[in-house]
């Protein structure tokens, strides 16, 4: 199994990371075949890829040409069976066990038995959502950052019963979309959200209390750490419920000091998801 391999590309899940996903991958010449389970949201990711790529053209990045391209390599579609011709399929669903599970058991049924099975989770475990196949040896982590198209990095996540052929095809794909990957080890959050979980809980956490104004807040970290992002401002564009069930996951698998901030936990309840919905931390037009 090399890159050769892989013509074609399903993704599931048509959300924040999903067609950005299938944005890079048929700006690279993959063919692309992208599910959402309701029509409304495949509409709304492939709008999310215009915007993207006309942002792209504004900035003398791709010509129209270019676009039309990529545009035409993309198929929307609500049928889980659209990707049976698919090579390798990146799921980018929910931040769910139980729904990751029922995919890839169903992602099982549909494609050619050869087919790699990657999923794009936060703080998941690889070997958990595998074990729902009986090809654990071809499924694998593949840790798309947000925003993907811009964003170079990709996090490479080892199951247990992951083969050594799927980790150099991850490593060989990732890097032909133009990544640079690194590798971890399937361990609750991988090395970013391990990381970056409890940070943005702080900073939640110090607004509530009125350490700073949440401006104060972000701005500290940016120019005392020099990351281009404060913990609110990033929680934004992550999306609040993907941070909650990533810190639920966490806190569940490494104990207290993982637990998601109260006010988190209330601005979910409230449907306030960040950037996605116009209202987190701040506003969004
Ligand atoms: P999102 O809420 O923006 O999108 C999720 C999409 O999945 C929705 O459109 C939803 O309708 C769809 N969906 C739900 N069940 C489905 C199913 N059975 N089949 C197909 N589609 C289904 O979420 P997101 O931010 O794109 O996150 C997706 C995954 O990527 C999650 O596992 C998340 O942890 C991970 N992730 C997110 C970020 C981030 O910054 N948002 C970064 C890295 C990884």
């Amino acid at each position: 199994m090399n890159l050769d391999s892989i013509g074609k590309v399903g993704v599931v899940g048509a959300g924040t990371m999903g067609n950005g996903i299938a944005q890079v991958c048929a700006a690279s010449g993959y063919d692309v075949v992208m599910r959402d389970i309701e029509e409304e949201f495949v509409e709304n990711g492939l709008e999310a890829i215009d915007d993207s790529l006309s942002r792209f053209v504004s900035k003398d990045r791709l010509s129209a040409e270019d676009v039309k391209g990529v545009k035409n390599r993309i198929t929307g579609t609500t049928d889980l069976t659209d990707l049976a011709d698919c090579d390798l399929v990146i799921e980018a669903a929910v931040e769910k066990m139980g729904i990751k599970r029922d995919i890839f058991a169903d992602l099982e049924d549909v494609t050619d038995e050869n087919a790699v099975l990657a999923t794009n989770t936060s703080t998941l475990s690889i070997t958990t959502i595998a074990n729902a196949t009986e090809r654990e040896d071809r499924v694998i982590g593949l840790h798309f950052m947000n925003p993907v198209p811009i964003m170079e990095g990709v996090e490479v996540v080892v199951g247990e019963k992951t083969g050594d052929e799927t980790v150099e095809l991850a490593h060989a794909f990732a890097e032909d979309l133009g990544k640079t990957t690194w590798e971890s080890d399937d361990k609750p959050g991988f090395v970013t959200n391990r990381i970056l979980m409890p940070w943005i809980n702080e900073g939640i956490r110090a607004f509530d209390e009125g350490v700073a104004s949440k401006e104060d807040i972000d701005a500290g970290m940016e120019l005392g750490t020099n990351v281009p992002m404060g913990p609110l401002t990033l929680a934004d564009h992550i999306g609040l419920d993907i941070c909650l069930d990533a810190s639920e996951t966490l806190s569940e698998e490494l104990g207290d000091r993982y637990k998601p901030a109260y006010l988190l936990k209330r601005k979910v309840e409230a449907g306030d998801l960040g950037k996605k919905t116009g209202t987190g931390f701040y506003e969004y037009k």
